[in-house]
């Protein structure tokens, strides 16, 4: 849990006090549907950083994007369907409550709003989606407004993006041991946040994989959460609808057609 938000008053004003030390992890994704990927990249971060809170947040795709195949609505009801019972997740709803496109910065800068600093906060994401982070919106200047918490995706060990983002090579740090560190270790002579590099096992599965899977019939029983199946189910999702975001198996870094729909971390 997170350390509770307390106010005091100092001359007149209210004022948010910070706790001196909390770990808060962002985990953002078009969960077009969430799956147990999507759990497992969550799990390896919270176990990895000791985040005492993580927020699933479901991409807001602006309307002269390619659309997901469900709606913003189904989206978040599975991401809160899947969240159930996992103690310190939270669905966030944040990008899904204002019109503008869903740039990482700009929700960065949210929590800085809400009194986070950056070493507080720590952007989960995968290995695959890391590699294209040069054509982010606000890149390199993203990099210091939270930890990036990279986690390896089966076909990306995250031991790979040294060589691909050398630029970054000196910012990359690999937690030694298992448990969650005392003190986040930062790069040498740097105050900015670290790149965190994870290694862990995820499952090896897409929404791409998931969609295709239900436009054929085919079960996807353990590859999402059961209540997630159910949704998808009972609603008809992903039955009729094209899969307009490639075949099984793509990754973000595949095509560049990625880059346009879902979350945007890049440019207008
Ligand atoms: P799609 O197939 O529609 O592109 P996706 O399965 O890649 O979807 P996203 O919602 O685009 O899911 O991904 C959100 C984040 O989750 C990204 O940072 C991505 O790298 C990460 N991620 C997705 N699946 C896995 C997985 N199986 N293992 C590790 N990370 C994953």
């Amino acid at each position: 849990m997170a350390p509770a938000r307390r106010r005091a008053a100092v001359g007149g004003l209210t004022i948010r006090v910070v706790p001196d030390s909390r770990r808060v992890g962002i985990f953002g994704g078009t969960f077009d549907p969430i799956h147990c990927g999507h759990l497992d990249i969550g799990d390896a971060a919270v176990r990895a950083l000791g985040l005492q809170r993580l927020y699933i947040m479901t991409a807001h795709v602006p309307p002269h994007r390619p659309q997901p195949c469900a709606s913003a609505f189904h989206r978040f009801a599975m991401v809160s369907i899947a969240v159930g019972g996992r103690d310190g997740w939270r669905a966030s709803d944040l990008e899904l409550r204002t019109a503008a496109p869903s740039y990482t910065s700009a929700t960065l800068k949210t929590f800085h709003a809400r009194g986070y600093r950056p070493h507080d906060l720590f952007f989960v994401l995968g290995a695959d989606a890391f590699a294209d982070v040069e054509t982010w919106r606000d890149y390199p200047a993203i990099l210091r407004d939270a930890h990036f918490a990279v986690v390896s995706r089966p076909a990306f060990p995250v031991d790979m993006l040294p060589g691909r983002l050398p630029s970054l090579t000196g910012r990359m740090v690999k937690p030694q041991s298992a448990a969650p560190p005392r003190v986040i270790p930062v790069a040498a002579h740097s105050m900015d946040p670290s790149i965190i590099l994870i290694d862990a096992e995820t499952m090896d599965v897409s929404s791409t994989g998931i969609r295709e899977r239900c436009k054929a019939g085919v079960s996807i029983a353990g590859l999402v959460p059961a209540g997630v199946q159910q949704h998808i189910a009972q609603h008809g999702l992903y039955t009729c609808a094209p899969t307009a975001r490639g075949g099984p198996g793509r990754r973000a870094s595949d095509a560049s057609e990625a880059s346009e729909t879902g979350r945007l971390h890049g440019q207008d």
